[in-house]
């Protein structure tokens, strides 16, 4: 079962989560105050999402928010906002959460978002297989993805290819004929050239600067690598 972090001080509002958490199949696991929400995820790491109240006796819902990302950007994040407190989205989402639901919410309206989150950040033991964090990136091998920073950078299947063999050889230099080899096949007649061109626009969409490389350096006379 999925646990659920339901962060929370009103009794009578956490209790009406926790029940519908229990109807749906998660495993909730309660915090009146954003104290105890803290310990109980050192406690539990292996919790899924994480329901967060904004107004709470000690500290607000964002700065739980903030916190829980500071050590873990897999855990994902739902803001429990008032209709009253509209900044609260905008806040939320600045510190990291990946949703918010305005009160007063329906069970069915709460529980959709946290399967929709759930799908979303992939079920727990596949993650490492199927993602391989570094730095600001993020490359998803089961959906073939790269997100730099959380955005989307759209790529070309050999662009991907050459990504996946970067992050999957950190800070190794790799040959253009390793390149060529692994993305294109060895069956591949074609010139070293077409390695050159696809790093020059892997550039132009992953540098800061593509003038100035940091993440695809050269290695003079050799190849390229793939360094953080
Ligand atoms: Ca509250």
């Amino acid at each position: 079962m999925k646990k659920v972090l339901v962060l929370e001080d009103e009794a009578n509002i956490r209790s009406f989560i926790v029940i519908n958490l229990k109807r749906f199949g998660y495993e909730p696991i309660e915090a009146e105050n954003g104290t105890k929400a803290l310990e109980m995820i050192k406690l539990n790491p292996d919790i899924k999402v994480a329901l967060l109240d904004v107004m709470l006796p000690d500290i607000d819902g964002f700065e739980v928010c903030r916190q829980i990302r500071a050590t873990n950007s897999k855990m994902g994040i739902i803001m429990l906002t008032a209709r009253s407190q509209e900044m609260d989205k905008v806040t939320g989402l600045m510190t990291g959460a990946d949703d918010y639901v305005t009160k007063p919410f329906s069970p069915s309206e709460l529980t959709a978002r946290i399967d929709a989150l759930c799908r979303r950040i992939g079920d727990g033991t596949e993650d490492n297989e199927n993602e391989i964090a570094q730095g600001p990136f993020l490359l998803n091998k089961r959906n073939r993805t790269l997100e730099k920073a959380g955005v989307r950078i759209k790529m070309t299947q050999v662009e991907y290819n050459i990504i996946k063999m970067f992050m999957e050889n950190p800070g190794k230099a790799l040959s253009r004929e390793d390149i060529l080899n692994t993305v294109w096949g060895r069956d591949y007649f074609g010139e070293l050239k077409i390695v050159d061109v696809n790093i020059r626009r892997l550039r132009v969409k992953i540098e800061d600067d593509p003038t100035n490389p940091i993440y695809i350096t050269t290695v003079w006379g050799y190849g390229y690598k793939w360094g953080l």
